[in-house]
């Protein structure tokens, strides 16, 4: 056991047990806010940097830190930090990949559930008096009817078609850039335009990176069936939200269940708000007791690597 005193500069909420570990080794500093400025100035002297997914770790945050050793991300995505700039400081990050699989695999499956019954619509128009109406107006789907198509089938991809399959019984096509294997359920390999055209519902479970960037766009949009849906728990940016509002608006998409936004918090006057059939969630996808519990194990791995021992989950590459 090392007898270093090490400084921790916790940008975004961590359990009391987990903040009480890094105290039990060092200084702890909570940051109230996690803009880069205040980031950049919070880093320079500290060993280890701790972030959920608000935080954006730049190069140039990264260029201001003088003897960080471990960025500890707690959460699935990687989207929100350098990794080049991390790797060229020498700095290790490490994450949690699998602690919040089975909470944003249970959220998708959810949404897809209100999204094809009009749960949603249902609620708005019971409080707002018109419970007959919309009784009549509604015919909702049974997801046993439907065909999933899933986009990147990693973690959460598979999670997802492990309960829409042995779940529901749906027909599920999927889509990676890695041939997958060991799969515990059936399911068919289409290239992405085939899968947009195939399926029901269109489900986003790929990483933000450059090649998944705008990835539905109204090029994408145009290939989907008529009345399909589409439900989006990855990353804002993967879809290119004017043309979603577009095919939402003309009817084309039957409707849109969204978990995470460009922009978060969602601006007061972002379009998607004002757009037809659309179903919003505060990214909420990894807030569950599990999940959040689960994030905050990264701090062993930030021990770990303070310690000079390997990390269980280092980012790859
Ligand atoms: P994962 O790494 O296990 O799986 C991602 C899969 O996408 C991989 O199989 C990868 O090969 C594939 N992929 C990458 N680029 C692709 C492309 N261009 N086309 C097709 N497939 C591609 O990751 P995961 O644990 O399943 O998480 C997926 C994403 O979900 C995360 O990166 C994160 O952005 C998001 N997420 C959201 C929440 C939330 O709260 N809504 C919580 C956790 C994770």
């Amino acid at each position: 056991m090392t007898d270093e005193f090490f400084q921790f500069v916790v940008a975004e909420s961590f359990d009391d047990a987990a903040v009480a570990r890094l105290k039990k080794l060092g200084n702890v500093v909570h940051l109230e806010h996690c803009d880069s400025a205040t980031l950049a100035g919070a880093v320079s002297d500290c060993d280890a940097l701790l972030v959920r997914s608000a935080a954006r770790v730049t190069g140039d945050v990264l260029a201001s830190a003088k003897r960080l050793r471990v960025i500890g991300r707690g959460g699935a995505g990687l989207d929100n930090i350098d990794l080049v700039a991390a790797r060229r400081h020498g700095v290790t990050v490490v994450y949690t990949p699998a602690a919040s699989t089975d909470a944003v695999a249970d959220l998708t499956v959810g949404l897809m559930l209100s999204l094809i019954r009009g749960v949603c619509s249902g609620d708005a128009a019971v409080r707002a008096g018109r419970f007959s109406q919309a009784r009549q107006a509604c015919v909702g789907r049974e997801l046993s009817e439907c065909s999933i198509g899933i986009v990147g089938l990693g973690r959460i991809g598979r999670a997802v078609a492990r309960r829409c399959r042995h779940g529901f019984d749906c027909d599920i096509f999927f889509n990676d850039i890695v041939k997958p294997d060991g799969l515990d359920f059936s399911a068919t390999f289409l290239e992405k335009q085939e899968l947009y055209s195939a399926s029901d519902i269109v489900t986003l479970h790929v990483p933000l990176t450059t090649s998944t960037h705008h990835l539905i766009d109204d090029g994408a949009l145009k290939q989907f069936k008529p009345g399909a849906f589409l439900v989006n728990t990855a990353r804002g940016e993967v879809v290119k939200a004017s043309a979603l509002i577009e095919a939402l608006q003309s009817g084309y998409l039957a409707g849109a269940a969204l978990d995470v936004f460009e922009h978060e918090p969602i601006l007061a006057d972002d379009p998607i708000l004002m757009a037809s059939r659309t179903l919003l969630t505060p990214h909420i996808g990894a807030r569950t007791i599990g999940g959040l519990n689960r994030m905050n194990l990264v701090v062993d791995d930030v021990v770990r690597v303070l310690r000079g021992e390997r990390p269980r989950f280092a980012a790859p590459g």
